[in-house]
């Protein structure tokens, strides 16, 4: 059996996505080198390492030419490497920059491209420190996010099964909520479930926070018990198969009264003005302004204190934003969430959050969880 084929085969333990999929990202930035005036580009940060040849190390780093590319790696992950990526592979005895540094002077590259923002600073002095006379450093942020933006088939079907996972787990934790639980164990029995469905990890800190706590848009769940009349905010995503989903439903134990039914029914109007308003073609700004139109019929856009939406894939925020000030146009094949909220000083937040996948004329709602609010 060939190398190829052997590291072919066994991509199935760690990432399935074809190899033909890495390769053509690669030649994507081997062939936008030239336009750049670049010699190269350096990729280290893990998740455009990943994107870019399906190696899932924690220590590694891409130096992309016009003709090949080599991954860096230490033997920790030399045979992890080899089964991961069909890019050459350089297993580096001593530190990744001192061979990064060896290739760069041995293949004559000039302009070294890095990420200015994805590297950190002391892998970039290590580099600056000893580089070759006439190659210099240069800065190219956010080329591989803007090539991550639009999901392939391959990466849609992804983000889709771990929201499926990411909604079932939903549902088996919320049938067993009652009075009395703590935001922590409601927490992690979701994390546990999630698990227990496949996926890797959740692909944030899992948000429950119940009462006047629900205001803070970005709780830690605590020791606090659910009690009867308290709103609840579930905010919960998974990373399966390396990508992210992210879902916002709300809880709320006893009968709610009409102050919450409102608010709730503002937030629901708006997250449907949103989605209905996402197409291929518009500004992410757009979309951010229909839901802020309808809380402000409500009386209630100052008490919606983020943006409407974010990009997510191999992270759980990624490009694009869907804010106010955003100015990049929607593309098919960009997996978003809508997600707008109000949060009121002693009475609690409300948020409605779904993933969706833009399409040329609208787009598809992936979440398949019920957006009615869950009385318990
Ligand atoms: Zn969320
Ligand atoms: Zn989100």
């Amino acid at each position: 059996m060939t190398a190829k084929l052997l590291a072919e085969r066994s991509l199935g333990c760690h990432d399935r996505t074809d190899a033909t999929e890495f390769e053509s990202r690669r030649r994507t930035v081997s062939a936008g080198l030239a336009a750049r005036k670049l010699d190269a580009l350096l990729v280290a940060f893990s998740p455009n390492l990943r994107y870019l040849t399906g190696f899932t190390g924690s220590n590694g780093c891409l130096l992309a030419m016009p003709e090949a590319a080599i991954l860096f790696t230490d033997p920790r992950y030399r045979m992890q490497a080899a089964q991961e990526t069909t890019a050459r592979v350089k297993t580096c005895k001593g530190t990744l920059v001192a061979d990064v540094l060896a290739a760069i002077g041995r293949l004559g590259l000039k302009r070294v491209g890095y990420e200015p923002a994805r590297m950190t600073c002391d892998f970039f002095e290590a580099l600056k420190a000893r580089l070759p006379m006439r190659a210099s450093l240069v800065p190219a942020p956010g080329w591989i996010e803007e090539l991550r933006m639009v999901k392939s088939p391959e990466e849609v079907a992804r983000i889709r099964r771990s929201v499926e996972t990411n909604s079932r787990a939903f549902e088996q934790t919320v049938a067993r909520v009652r009075p009395g639980m703590k935001e922590q164990d409601l927490a992690a029995e979701l994390e546990y479930r999630m698990r227990r469905l496949g996926a890797e990890k959740p692909s944030f800190e899992t948000i429950v926070a119940s009462g006047a706590r629900s205001a803070l848009p970005h709780a830690q769940p605590t020791a606090a018990r659910l009690r009867v009349g308290d709103l609840v905010v579930v905010d919960m995503g998974a990373f399966q198969e390396g990508y992210a989903s992210d879902m916002t439903r709300m809880l709320f134990l006893g009968r709610p009264g009409a102050r919450v039914k409102r608010t709730y029914r503002a937030v629901l109007e708006a997250q449907l003005a949103a989605i209905a308003s996402v197409r291929a073609g518009v500004p992410a700004a757009q979309v951010d302004r229909a839901a802020r139109r309808v809380l402000k019929g409500y009386g209630l856009e100052r008490a919606f204190v983020h943006s409407t939406g974010h990009g997510l894939g191999l992270e759980i925020h990624e490009p694009p934003r869907i804010g106010m000030r955003e100015k990049p146009v929607l593309r098919e094949g960009m997996a978003i969430t809508i997600e707008p909220g109000v949060y009121l000083e002693g009475f609690g937040g409300i948020r409605i959050e779904d993933t969706v996948v833009v399409t040329a004329g609208g787009c598809e709602i992936l979440t398949p969880t019920g957006k009615e609010l869950r009385v318990i």
